[in-house]
């Protein structure tokens, strides 16, 4: 049994950001990482842009001497935690081992969605989340003449601009009607959409995936519900994560659609707090809860636990989360709320891609979408929705 005063369960952005914040604050601290991967800490968005293409090395956050640096940190790798025995404040190990701890984060992220359809298990069908998968299917890029994606939302489009800048065809298949609308609406993923074609990618909306048919078991052909018949050497699937909330679930730690925290991203049991793409936050601003999969959400939420776990529960939630994406040449920013709103105004020009939406409901200003637009407007955008100031506040 290993004794701890601080347990960190996921290497991701929000459990590598809360070992940062910890190291930072006492290099001395007891603490044990836990994690599934087998890589020490890593970036995740290169994999589906420079990592990718080539472009880069490895995206390690530090090099792995650098954590036997501090004689009080063990990291475990490729190990999983099974379960938590709460009462007894101690975390079951895969490896048959267990960590007695004082308090702890769960910060196990999501996995993709898996598409279960008949073909589903033929060779050549990859997801993409980890390092190694981005590894798997760069190689298989290399080989490729026809890839598909399925799947138009974020790690689909920027894989399908990743393809496409190394001179592939890759086709899109997105089920809704339009591509990326969970991230930006309709007006703005025709125009994405017409950026993508003029630029080789081939988009199929309004179409789900019936199959795949393979032959000596390797991919070959995705067929839609409505007949068409896609030819592909690999598929890359990308239909969104699912929270990795078993363990929680097991430990007796509510959930629900993710693992349910307050404002100081606590548990309801003591001592266990949760972040990341996993937790389902109550955030006092908004007076709801939200479960955000992205970066910054991530950063924010990993740094924020473990001051809470150390200080005290001092402090909450108070972020407005971003997003940002790129995809060829154009680097996109998104916050606050981009569907539901009344009314919006456009600043700057689309056909240059170097534009802003911004976006209102009853006066207030709730979020926007920027194409290569200035990060200082936004800064000051993002203290103007956290402000809920009107739009004509923003000029
Ligand atoms: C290819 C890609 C590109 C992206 N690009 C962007 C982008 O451009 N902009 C943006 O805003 N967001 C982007 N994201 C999303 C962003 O990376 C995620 O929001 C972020 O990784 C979430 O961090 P997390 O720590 O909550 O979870 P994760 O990063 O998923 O980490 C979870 C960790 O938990 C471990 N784990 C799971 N279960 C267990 C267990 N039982 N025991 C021990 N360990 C466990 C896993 O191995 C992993 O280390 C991208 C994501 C991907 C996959």
């Amino acid at each position: 049994m290993i004794k701890t005063d601080i347990l960190i369960i996921g290497s991701g952005i929000a459990g590598y950001y809360a070992l940062n914040e910890l190291l930072k604050a006492n290099p001395d601290a007891n603490a044990v990482m836990v994690t599934s991967d087998p890589d020490y800490p890593y970036d995740r968005p290169p994999l589906s842009k420079e990592y990718l293409r080539g472009q880069r090395d490895k995206p390690f956050f530090k090099a792995p001497e650098y954590y036997s640096g501090f004689k009080n940190l063990k990291i475990l790798l490729n190990t999983s935690v099974e379960e938590i025995k709460t009462s007894k404040k101690e975390a079951i190990l895969s490896n048959g081992d267990s960590v007695e701890f004082e308090k702890a984060l769960i910060a196990t992220g999501g996995r993709p969605r898996r598409l279960n359809v008949s073909g589903s298990d033929l060779k050549g069908i990859y997801y993409l989340r980890t390092l190694r998968d981005s590894d798997e299917i760069k190689e298989a890029m290399k080989r490729s003449k026809n890839p598909v994606i399925v799947g138009g939302g974020f790690i689909g489009i920027e894989a399908a601009a990743s393809m496409a800048t190394l001179g592939l065809r890759p086709t899109v298949i997105e089920m809704l009607p339009h591509i990326w609308t969970t991230f930006v609406d309709e007006k703005v993923s025709e125009h994405i959409r017409s950026y993508f074609e003029k630029k080789g990618v081939k988009i199929i909306t309004g179409e789900a995936v019936k199959e795949f048919e393979g032959r000596e078991g390797k991919v070959e052909t995705v067929v839609t519900q409505s007949g068409k018949r896609i030819e592909a050497d690999m598929v890359l699937v990308a239909i969104g994560i699912v929270p990795n909330v078993e363990l929680a679930q097991k430990s007796g730690i509510d959930v629900n659609n993710g693992i349910l925290t307050d404002e100081y991203l606590r548990t309801n049991v003591k001592d266990i707090y949760a972040a990341g793409d996993v937790a389902n936050i109550y955030d006092p601003n908004l007076g709801k809860r939200r479960r955000i999969e992205h970066w910054n959400n991530a950063w924010y939420t990993g740094r924020l636990a473990i001051r809470n776990m150390l200080k005290g529960d001092i402090e909450a939630y108070n972020f407005l989360s971003t997003v940002w994406s790129d995809i060829f040449d154009i680097h996109i920013e998104s916050g606050g709320e981009t569907r539901d709103y009344d009314n919006y105004i456009i600043k700057g020009n689309m056909e240059s891609n170097k534009f802003i939406v911004v976006y209102s409901k009853g006066g207030t200003i709730v979020g926007y979408v920027a194409f290569n637009w200035d990060m200082k407007d936004l800064d000051r955008l993002n203290d103007l929705i956290m402000k809920k100031a009107s739009l004509s506040e923003y000029s």
